[in-house]
């Protein structure tokens, strides 16, 4: 669509400079005509008063032309364009008609003026418009033959002037079907850029710019936008047990229950390989759930063939959802909180639909309000050391979300929950200090970076020191990186000596670390990283709590796996 509005524009361009161009013409004209009659007559103040008269006139008609043209290639696309275009049409044939009265009427040999108005106009209106506007000329031209000597016998003039006319119609005709052509196979090229050929949808790149004008589009009626991501379960599985192109007949069907959403005026979209995204402008959380919900619904009654060896014996798939502005500033946090969503979707037994919290939203619920400002700069903090080291994106919201199942699983209170939750969130805030360089080298570190390097703790508990509802949970931030055995930092405090929750973060923190894309090493699997937890538990690791973690995790392996 881009591509096509450019093209649509550069012609314009030159059409407008076209028209210019014979306003130039006919003032030339008028200025011809009036030198000659002044020049005749010998009158040098007449001669002098025209000329400025005529000059000043040609002058006020280029400047509103300019200004006007530039104006109407801004609005290209509406509506009143019709209307402006046939007044531009009728002023253009009115001054073309008065050039020719005045430099003789039928005997004017400026009559082809016309030409300017019948191809310009055939080019953006097309070969109907362009062919009314030839009639419309040779009616003219024949009308002023006519009118000039009504009552001659053989009237030289109008026989010339039909052979004239004959040229305006066949020069609308063939433009008009060139142009039609032209725009057919426009049209035919924007919709194959735009769209996925498996699945008739639109396609990724068609999406994200489709995203970024809707989301000018609501940001303008201060209304929402929800996105939501789409992910068959188990597709792989299916893929490997009926074929890639059984696979595809699936992709296509999901393909032609998402386009129904066009209607809607929603935007359905093949994000990826076996993905789809629909924006929903003008729908807020609450709707986009219940849409959600419905699609999620349909495709689980929907039978599929050989649906049957799928898991549960149903082909299902898991959705996420996030909501701008509300859980997202920009297109770029809405996508990844819409993924962000899935992956909890999938997380919990998929086939379901998940809506995007924020953990900051959550936290701000239960801080003072005199705090509030402080924990919302602590995000920006975050966000600068995610930017900085692009393979720890989204570490802080995964540890978070293996706090929260490894806490149930553990039996901690409510409270505990909550400072848990915090620390996981905030455990790395002290890193803002440490240069890029360092958090992602490759090579080992010298000692003065491993000096810096271990100063996060400590700094991370300055950041929230000013914070009185968070004293709880500078402990679990401290202590994150104390080992079981003793050896760690920053204070080398070994067993029941580092506190219960600080052991807890280490074991998801270093999980986490080990199974994202890391510049140092290759990131492992789920399993690797739980073979490797258990190789360090005692070392490392509260072995306790290694024991609860790798329960609850291989009872959600399968799925952890199949995320990659
Ligand atoms: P999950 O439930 O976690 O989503 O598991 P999954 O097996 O669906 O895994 P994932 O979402 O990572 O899907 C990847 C698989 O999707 C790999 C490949 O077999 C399949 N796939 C991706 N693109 C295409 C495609 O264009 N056609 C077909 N037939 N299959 C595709
Ligand atoms: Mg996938
Ligand atoms: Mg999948």
């Amino acid at each position: 669509m881009e591509k096509k509005t450019t093209n649509i524009m550069e012609i314009n361009d030159i059409v407008a400079l076209v028209k210019l161009a014979s306003l130039l013409f006919a003032g030339t004209i008028m200025l011809q005509c009036f030198f000659a009659k002044a020049s005749v007559q010998n009158n040098k103040l007449y001669e002098e008063c025209s000329i400025i008269g005529i000059g000043f006139f040609i002058f006020l008609l280029l400047f509103i032309y300019v200004i006007w043209s530039f104006s109407t290639s801004k609005r290209h696309l509406t509506k009143t364009k019709n209307n402006i275009q046939i007044i531009e049409n009728i002023i253009f044939m009115s001054i073309f008609f008065i050039v020719i009265l005045i430099s003789g009427g039928n005997t004017s040999q400026y009559k082809v003026l016309f030409l300017f108005i019948i191809t310009t106009t055939t080019i953006q209106s097309g070969m109907k418009r362009g062919i009314i506007t030839a009639l419309i000329s040779s009616l003219i031209i024949l009308g002023i033959d006519i009118m000039a000597m009504p009552k001659a016998e053989v009237n030289i003039y109008f026989e010339n002037d039909l052979i004239l006319c004959g040229v305006f119609i066949l020069t609308a005709w063939p433009l008009g079907y060139y142009v039609k052509l032209a725009n057919k196979s426009i049209n035919k090229l924007t919709s194959l850029a735009n769209e996925d050929g498996l699945t008739g949808l639109y396609n990724h790149r068609y999406f994200y710019d489709a995203l970024i004008n809707s989301i000018k589009e609501v940001d303008k009626k201060k209304c929402k936008l929800s996105v939501i991501f789409l992910d068959i379960d188990y597709f792989k599985q299916y893929n490997d047990l009926y074929g890639h192109q059984e696979g595809d007949n699936i992709l296509r069907e999901i393909g032609n229950i998402l386009s129904e959403y066009k209607k809607l005026n929603f935007i359905p979209a093949r994000y990826g390989g076996e993905e789809f995204a629909v924006i929903m402008p003008f729908t807020d959380e609450k709707k986009a759930t219940d849409i959600a919900e419905s699609i999620r619904k349909k495709i689980e009654k929907k039978y599929f063939k050989g649906q049957e060896n799928q898991p549960n014996g149903n082909l299902t798939a898991s959705i996420g959802i996030s909501v701008y502005p509300d859980r997202a500033a920009n297109e770029v946090e809405l996508i990844k909180s819409a993924d962000d969503a899935l992956y909890k979707a999938k997380f919990f037994n998929k086939n379901r639909v998940e809506t995007y919290t924020s953990i900051l939203d959550e936290i701000k619920g239960d801080i003072d309000e005199k705090d509030i400002e402080l924990v919302t700069s602590i995000k920006t903090l975050i966000s600068v050391i995610n930017a900085k080291d692009r393979y720890t994106y989204g570490h802080s919201e995964r540890v978070v979300f293996y706090s929260k199942i490894l806490g149930e699983a553990l039996n901690l209170t409510e409270d505990e929950k909550r400072e848990l939750k915090y620390g996981a969130y905030m455990h790395d805030i002290g890193k803002i200090n440490i240069p890029k360089e360092i958090l992602i080298k490759k090579m080992p570190l010298n000692d003065k970076e491993w000096n810096m390097l271990k100063e996060h703790p400590q700094n991370g508990v300055d950041i929230i020191e000013p914070v009185k509802s968070l004293s709880r949970v500078k402990p679990i931030i401290l202590y994150h990186h104390e080992k079981f055995d003793g050896t760690g930092y920053p204070e080398g405090l070994k067993e029941n000596e580092i506190p219960y929750l600080a052991r807890i973060l280490t074991v998801v923190d270093s999980f986490d670390a080990m199974t994202s894309n890391r510049p140092y090493n290759k990131r492992k699997t789920y399993s690797e990283g739980i073979e490797e937890l258990r190789k360090w538990s005692g070392k490392q690791f509260d072995p306790k709590i290694v024991d609860a973690f790798i329960k609850t995790l291989k009872e959600n392996v399968d799925e952890l796996n199949s995320l990659r």
